[in-house]
């Protein structure tokens, strides 16, 4: 018999609309991607020579379950130059990926039947890590006549005895806004641990991504190297958290992953290492994908309240045309080859929009326009 557990998670809607997409693909259509969450290009050179190197010379053991040391010390420095704070090596745990930074930082605050705030839309795999943590989500609606930010008071009304964390996501996952720095500012005084999902942080085109370690250090921070280095096969991760946390999480990792990969660990090294013109070239290529995907999409007839700051989503209310965002992307897909994430995937918040992703050459983005166009 299957769990309750595993009964209630939901699938990643995403993955369905990719599959179909394959399938259509080996049938001979073409398609255009824009429902990805990934990178389009390979991990620089000089990382996967460090990785290959690291392999040569035989590191291919477990390492410390924290993480070595050296990456560890690299993360400091990386933080102290980017936001300006500063953190000790002894404060980080480095993971898989940061969807295992996740769980090991709800698993280190939640007794089951323990609530976490977090917004609806979210990033579609929240709560159920949440879930398999044996917590609750409590969702805070955000909208996009707010600009998608977190409205403090709507939010405190969700604050109930057994709130254990807020959880946060900035540039987020779908919508691409940064949260506000007053809204920090106020998250940070409500006294619960905030749980900030920093994984979209380099990727920023307007105003500074803000580590929420700049307004307090009680937060547990998630992030990785997935996205600016584009390095999501690497499985590359971490968390900040305060010194409390540091043991329990570390038991965590010890029983359920040992450690992350070791020459993994070595090339994130070399990732970290990257000067600001390489980081400045890969930001300004995303900055012109962003820009052609804002003309295109208004040249659709859809109204973009405020353009999107970071990662490389667009979150477009595609309401006029369906409510039902699920059959709406499959029907896209079958009749104008192209792939879009269903905003349903995001929560019910979502439900009524698309996620436009521009993790994709210009040359698809106008075209993937230019068949929506005739779609319409
Ligand atoms: N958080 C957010 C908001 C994401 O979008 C993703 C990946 N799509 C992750 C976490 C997980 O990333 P990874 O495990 O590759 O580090």
């Amino acid at each position: 018999m299957i769990s309750k557990l595993a009964n209630s998670i939901s699938p990643f809607y995403v993955m369905e609309v990719l599959e179909r997409a394959q399938e259509l693909q080996k049938q001979g259509t073409d398609i255009i991607h824009l429902e990805i969450g990934e990178p389009d290009h390979n991990t620089d050179d000089k990382i996967c020579k460090e990785a290959i190197k690291s392999i040569n010379a035989g590191d291919t053991k477990y390492t410390h379950s924290l993480g070595i040391s050296d990456l560890r010390e690299q993360i400091c420095s990386y933080y102290k130059k980017k936001y300006g704070v500063s953190i000790s090596a002894e404060n980080i745990i480095v993971t898989n990926g940061s969807s295992p930074a996740l769980f090991l930082a709800f698993c280190s605050v939640l007794n089951p039947g323990d609530e976490i705030i977090l917004t609806d839309p979210h990033y579609a795999c929240y709560p159920q890590i949440i879930k398999i943590a044996a917590g609750v989500p409590k969702f805070v609606k955000i909208y996009e006549k707010e600009e998608f930010q977190i409205d403090i008071k709507r939010l405190k009304k969700k604050i109930s005895k057994k709130t254990r964390a807020i959880l946060i996501n900035s540039p987020s996952n779908p919508t691409g806004m940064l949260v506000n720095s007053d809204i920090m500012h106020q998250l940070s005084e409500l006294g619960i641990p905030i749980i900030s999902d920093e994984i979209y942080h380099g990727l920023v085109y307007e105003g500074r991504e803000q580590s929420m370690l700049e307004y307090t250090k009680d937060a547990i921070v998630v992030s990785g190297f997935s996205k600016l280095y584009s390095m999501t096969g690497w499985r590359l991760g971490y968390l900040i958290v305060p010194d409390q946390y540091v043991r329990p999480i570390q038991k965590l990792q010890q029983n359920l992953f040992i450690s992350a990969n070791s020459f993994v660990q070595r090339a994130g090294i070399e990732a970290l290492k990257m000067n600001d013109s390489q980081i400045n070239k890969i930001v300004n290529k995303y900055k012109k994908r962003r820009d052609a995907m804002l003309t295109g999409l208004k040249s659709l007839g859809f109204e973009i309240k405020r353009v999107p700051d970071g990662a490389f989503y667009f979150f477009v209310n595609t309401k006029k045309i369906s409510t039902d965002s699920y059959d709406l992307a499959f029907d896209i897909l079958e009749n104008a080859h192209v792939a879009l994430t269903p905003g349903i995937d995001f929560g019910k918040g979502g439900q009524g929009y698309m996620r436009f992703s521009y993790a994709n050459s210009v040359t698809n983005i106008n075209e993937g326009i230019s068949r929506l166009k005739k779609y319409l």
